[in-house]
């Protein structure tokens, strides 16, 4: 176990802030850890780069993929598939290094049944834990909306105990510093050392 990297996945709801967190761990240099690239069906955006961004590829050449067993998870996700190519994965934690990922819930759910000894970190929208409460103690909405938003609450709390960690996203530089702390004591655990 010592020599085997850890694997790091970074998930929660739609709209959280999962890619702005992400790509603010990464600017720091002195993150030692691989980000996994993945796969996915939608059109490039302007200013996206063919293997950096994501690997850009049909939806054919996607579902071959899923046939070949070549991914560790995917997801549709608005219309679009998503899913992280296992290989990489595979041969980068083999190698000692750990890998992160920054993926969608039933990706990282998929993940987790998988590969259970790695690091699920949940990243909560900022009023999670208020909005319940808010909700109920408004009482001006209108029943329907009141529902919904109450449904979706808790949805995304009963997603959150399926995970390891859970990071409020209030301040990018908040929610980044914590990630990595949750890291560095990961590694010292007596269970993987
Ligand atoms: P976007 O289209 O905005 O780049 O990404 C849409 C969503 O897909 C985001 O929530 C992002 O975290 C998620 N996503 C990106 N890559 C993957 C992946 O490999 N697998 C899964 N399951 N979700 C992904």
């Amino acid at each position: 176990m010592a020599d085997r990297g850890i694997l790091i996945v970074l998930s929660g709801p739609s709209g959280v802030g999962k890619g702005t967190v992400r790509k603010a761990i990464f600017e720091d240099e002195s993150n030692d850890f691989a980000y996994s690239i993945s796969m996915t069906t939608r059109a490039k955006r302007e200013g996206e780069v063919e293997g950096k961004d994501y690997f850009f590829r049909s939806k054919e050449e996607f579902e071959a993929l899923i046939e070949s067993g070549g991914l560790l998870e995917y997801a549709e996700y608005v219309g679009n598939y998503y899913g992280t190519p296992l290989q990489y994965v595979e041969d980068t934690l083999a190698s000692g290094r750990d890998v992160f990922l920054e993926i969608e819930v039933q990706g990282a759910l998929q993940v987790r049944e998988k590969m259970p000894e790695g690091i699920y970190i949940f990243l909560s929208p900022p009023d999670l834990m208020e909005l319940k409460s808010r909700i109920i103690g408004r009482g001006t909405d209108d029943m329907a909306v009141i529902e919904k938003r109450m449904e979706m609450a808790i949805a995304e709390i009963e997603m959150m105990s399926l995970y390891d960690y859970a990071v409020k996203n209030d301040k990018v530089e908040k929610a980044v510093s914590k990630i990595k702390g949750i890291i560095k004591s990961e590694h010292l655990k007596v269970s993987r050392v």
